[in-house]
This record gives structure tokens, sequence and C-alpha cells, in this order.
């Protein structure tokens, strides 16, 4: 089974190539993002996000999560992900979502030809032996500018076009900076992997380089 692992920032356009990867070849696909989104998410439902026990309450929630459901759930709401990045500076929630993680890699070994993973550890810790690690990039102006296109927000005034990008861009700054700086499994390009900038480049474009390089083209 060919393995893929797929590392960036927020918005870098690592999820859509999982995505598009996955569909070209046929190769399962987790989106790890979502299995912190999904604890961050229940513990804003459970009322548990002040609690000053939230590693207790964290590692409970990781430990009954079902891969069935994140499919069904729009977990992308900026509060979601700022929780869920505070979350996954915790060693014990990591060490039971790593387990999940490493458990999809191998109950979908028999049922596909290769599995893709992306999310921020998955070159260093989940798949250090992968077959092909890619680290996405991408400026913060750009990134926070496709997180206001994903809004799909319609006529929406100039001056509050502003101020929405100028708070994606502080959130999703305070975000990088806390996946980068946290002891266990910070954020950073495993030294093997292909680092990519999309600043300038499309979904197509980056689907185009990366095959190529899968390729051996
Ligand atoms: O990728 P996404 O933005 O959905 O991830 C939400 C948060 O989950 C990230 O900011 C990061 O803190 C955490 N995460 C992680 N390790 C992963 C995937 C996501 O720490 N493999």
């Amino acid at each position: 089974m060919i393995e893929i692992a797929i590392d960036g920032t927020a918005a870098s356009g690592k999820g859509t190539l999982a995505k598009n990867l996955a569909k070209k070849y046929g190769f399962a696909h987790l989106d790890t993002g979502l299995l912190y989104r999904k604890v961050a998410d229940e513990l804003i439902i459970k009322k548990k996000d002040t609690s000053s026990n939230l590693v207790y309450y964290s590692t409970k929630i990781a430990r009954d999560l079902n891969f069935l459901e994140l499919k069904k759930e729009d977990l992308r709401s900026e509060k979601t992900a700022k929780l869920a990045s505070f979350i996954a500076t915790y060693p014990k929630l990591r060490e039971i979502l790593n387990l999940k993680q490493k458990e999809f890699v191998i109950k979908n070994k028999t049922k596909f030809p290769g599995c893709i993973l992306d999310g921020r550890d998955i070159g260093t810790k989940i798949l250090p032996n992968a077959d092909f690690k890619f680290f996405i990039d991408a400026s913060i102006d750009i990134r926070a500018k496709r997180r206001l296109l994903e809004k799909n927000i319609s006529f929406l005034q100039e001056n509050d076009e502003k101020c929405m990008l100028q708070s994606l861009i502080r959130e999703m700054k305070e975000r990088d900076k806390l996946d980068s700086s946290r002891i266990t499994s910070p954020l950073a390009p495993a030294v093997d992997a292909y680092v990519i900038d999309t600043s300038f480049i499309d979904a197509d474009e980056l689907l185009l380089k990366v095959t190529k390089i899968i390729e051996g083209i």
C-alpha cells in the first residue's frame, strides 16, 4: 500500500490536494484535522470548553470518537479550529488520536491501493515511512483570502470585507504560532518532505505538480 503524508498550514490547499489525489488514484483519505475539530466541537456542545479539566474531557471524547460521524458534520468554524489547536497541545489527547489515525491506515490496507492522511504531523509522526511526503504552505494574506472565499458571503461591503480579512489573518497567525511552537509534534516539514508554496498556484496546478512527483515524470 502506498502511503502519502500531507502536512501544512491552514488554508494552504493541503486538504483539497489530499481529496484530489484520493479521487485520482482511488486511495483512502483521512483529514486528521477533523479528529481534533470533532473533539473541540463536542467540548463546545457539552459546554465543557471552559472547564479547568479540559485534558480529562477531551481525552474522554477522543476515546469514543467514531470516524463515520466525521463525514456528516461541518466542523469548519474558526471557533472550533481555535479550540482544536489549543487541545492539540495535550500529549495524552494526541496519543489517543494518533492511534485512531494508525488504525485507519491498517483497516484500509487491504481495501485500497493507497492511503493519504493530511494534517500537521503526518510526515513527522504518524507516517514517518510514507512513500511521499508533502508540506504545503502559502502566504498568510492569500490563505486568509481563501478562507474568506470559502465562507461564500455575498454582498459584503468593502469595509466589512477588510475587517473580516484582518480578523482571519489574526486568528490564522495565532493558530500557526500555537501549532508550530507546541512541544509535542509541532507543525514542521519532515526532512524528506517536498515543500510546496501554493501562493501563486491553484488547486489544479498543485495537483499536477504533485502527480508529476509521485509518477516520477
Ligand atoms: O487541519 P485543520 O485546520 O482542520 O486542523 C485543526 C487543528 O487541529 C490544527 O490547527 C492543529 O492544531 C490540529 N491538528 C494537529 N495535528 C493534525 C491535524 C490537526 O495538531 N495532524
